[in-house]
């Protein structure tokens, strides 16, 4: 894409009262707007940074054969009362009248959806084990929305619903998730710095299972076991004040950003919606169900949050909006336009800064701060080498085309 028909641009400022880093810099470089506290829009380099994000959840999912539904977001009170949570949620639900005093609230989460959905398929032993999953914007009317997109009031979530014939067959396939879990934040670069922690419980299970994200500006305090790669949620310290595994009692403090989590229903919400199967001997019996969220836009702050420097911000290459940034530095530089056309022409997504507008100074700073990757610079000067830079290193080589083709080229 051409720089000059990018309908954003960089800001040299944001608001005073953008406090977070994430929310300074996805502002400033111009991948997200504010519309009001906590409800931001995605501008067109933010949203290929969310897409890239959410297809590598969904890849993931699909791979062990959970099912992509899109259920709505603007949900009935009646199904909100089914499992009393009209109530007990009230505090977060952003609840709405519609014609005729009917009532209604935007989906937080969609047990109460995905429960009746599932009641009109599921009759037997042999319907099951199935799983399903959506990645949608979620509503919640939280009372502190001051960390930009780690804790939007309107914000993305893929959630999964597991459905079970027992407890044993939930169990497997929480394992599983877990090991997916694991998978999918590796490919999101947070791997080695994400960790499953010990929460408090799912229904009837003593514990839930949070994945933590270490991180200075991180809301929540986790207690890790370095040797086990395991954490404990400070809120269950009181219970579980070693390793969970090795019994470890020297537990590291660090603050952390809940990225996403696994939890076990069991049959809190079947129950409530009276949803059960007949097994082998024509018995009925309640469906086990589980739970599994993953939040790509708090993904997408927490990555902000974890890389970044002065200059701007430095994408993992599996999320950056494009993989590398050329810069023309001459006005109107046929050799740039070539090599760009050449570039897009072989299937490599680039950002090309062609603005005339523009000092050279300017172009460079905004290529930090927007922070693509690889940079490529095209000058006179250059013959017919190009200039490359990679994101958060300093030394810059002199390259053939050639050479930067095949770094960048994927197949
Ligand atoms: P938190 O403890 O941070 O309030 P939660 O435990 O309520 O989150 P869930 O309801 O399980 O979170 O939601 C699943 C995932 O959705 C979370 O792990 C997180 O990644 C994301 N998420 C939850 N709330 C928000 C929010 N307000 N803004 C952005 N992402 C969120
Ligand atoms: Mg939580």
């Amino acid at each position: 894409m051409r720089q000059s028909q990018l309908f954003t641009k960089t800001k040299k400022e944001v608001s005073k009262d953008e406090t977070s880093i994430n929310a300074q810099l996805l502002i400033r470089a111009g991948y997200i707007d504010k519309l009001a506290a906590g409800i931001y829009t995605f501008l067109p380099l933010g949203l290929r940074v969310l897409v890239k994000i959410e297809n590598i959840i969904r890849e993931e999912m699909n791979r062990v054969g959970c099912q992509e539904i899109l259920m709505p977001a603007l949900h009935p009170k009646e199904n909100w009362l089914v499992a009393s949570r009209w109530d007990t949620m009230h505090d977060i639900l952003f609840k709405l009248e519609g014609a005729r005093g009917s009532e209604f609230t935007l989906g937080p989460t969609h047990e109460e959806v995905v429960t009746p959905l599932v009641k009109q398929f599921v009759f037997s032993y042999k319907d099951l084990p199935f799983a399903v999953y959506q990645i949608q914007s979620k509503f919640r009317n939280e009372a502190r929305a001051k960390s930009g997109l780690l804790r939007g009031r309107e914000f993305r979530m893929k959630d999964v619903y597991s459905f079970h014939a027992d407890q044993e067959d939930l169990k497997i396939f929480y394992e599983r998730m877990a090991k997916v879990y694991e998978r999918v934040f590796e490919r999101l670069s947070l791997g080695d710095i994400t960790y499953k922690t010990f929460a408090s419980g799912g229904s009837f299970s003593k514990y839930s299972h949070e994945y933590q994200t270490v991180c200075e500006s991180g809301e929540d305090e986790i207690h890790l076991c370095q040797k086990c790669r395991l954490g404990v949620n400070k809120e269950i310290i009181v219970d579980q004040n070693s390793c969970p595994k090795c019994g470890n009692a020297n537990l590291e403090k660090k603050k952390a950003i809940e990225v996403g989590n696994i939890f076990e229903l069991n049959t809190k919400f079947s129950e409530a919606f009276n949803l059960k199967y007949s097994d082998e001997e024509g018995k009925n019996k309640l469906i086990y169900m589980g739970c599994y969220g993953i939040g790509p836009s708090r993904v997408m702050g927490t990555l902000v949050e974890v890389f970044h420097d002065e200059a701007g911000i430095i994408w993992p290459e599996s999320v950056a909006p494009f993989r590398a940034h050329l810069i023309g530095v001459n006005k109107n530089s046929k050799i740039a336009d070539e090599f760009y056309n050449k570039l897009t022409d072989s299937g490599v997504d680039i950002l090309y800064d062609d603005r005339n507008s523009v000092s050279v100074g300017e172009k460079f700073f905004d290529a930090d701060l927007i922070g693509i990757p690889h940079r490529l610079v095209i000058s006179e000067k250059t013959g017919d080498k190009i200039e490359y830079k990679k994101r958060g290193e300093l030394n810059v080589k002199l390259m053939s085309e050639k050479e930067v083709m095949d770094l960048l080229y994927v197949s």
